[in-house]
């Protein structure tokens, strides 16, 4: 830890995100409430997603998660980030992302993007992302969608087909792609996604998320 660190640390001494307690550096979460939400895994795909090859996700959305996400969401609170990051770093099976060579965020609709001001997905994984990879915002929305949480799961799934496309300067032919995006609900944004990147010759998709209430 540098001297400054160090000092702003002995000012403002961190605090775990869900309760408060101080903890030893900021983006720390104490252990019991890091027990409560930590929970990587692989998700179950639905039979409908078929071109993202697996999804994985580091925590439950419940409780403390998905307060932080819902306040650097809905809130503005672009800070809370760190607190995502340092479970990114916990990571535990790495090797798994042995082939991958980009890392594409899921976008949002430019509308939404000047109103919240910063892509969420963006502030989540780039710094993370971009120490192991080439990060590539290769993805655009084609159209406004409705918000995916008022809907059922099929209306999700025709919500967001067609959504996404390729932009025409990237090329993703033969890349093993990390996708990566805030939370995983039914995979719906996600296999959209993943559909416009196998479409322009993609090698493969891999979705990566915060968190999930899918088992
Ligand atoms: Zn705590």
């Amino acid at each position: 830890m540098s001297l400054i660190t160090h000092l702003f640390n002995l000012l403002y001494p961190p605090h775990c995100p869900s309760c408060g307690a101080m903890v030893p550096r900021e983006g720390d979460w104490c252990p019991a409430c890091l027990a409560a939400i930590w929970h990587p895994r692989r998700i179950d795909k639905p039979a409908s997603v078929t071109h993202l090859c697996a999804c994985y996700c580091l925590a439950d959305y419940r409780g403390a998660m998905r307060r932080i996400l819902h306040d650097i969401k809905y809130n503005g609170r672009e800070g809370k980030c760190r607190a995502c990051r340092t479970l990114l770093e916990r990571f535990p099976w790495p090797e798994r992302f042995a082939q991958v060579s980009l890392a594409v965020p899921v976008p949002l609709a430019p509308e939404k993007l000047q109103r919240r001001g910063f892509n969420q997905a963006e502030s989540l994984f780039r710094d993370w992302a971009e120490s192991r990879w080439t990060w590539c915002d290769a993805l655009q929305r084609l159209r406004p969608t409705k918000v995916q949480w008022q809907l059922r799961r099929q209306q999700r799934a025709d919500n967001v087909r067609h959504a996404f496309a390729v932009k025409e300067t990237v090329d993703v032919r033969g890349k093993h792609i990390l996708l990566v995006d805030d939370i995983f609900t039914t995979g719906a944004t996600l296999e959209a996604c993943a559909s416009a990147l196998t479409q322009k010759g993609a090698a493969s998709v891999t979705g990566l998320v915060i968190a999930s209430g899918a088992r």
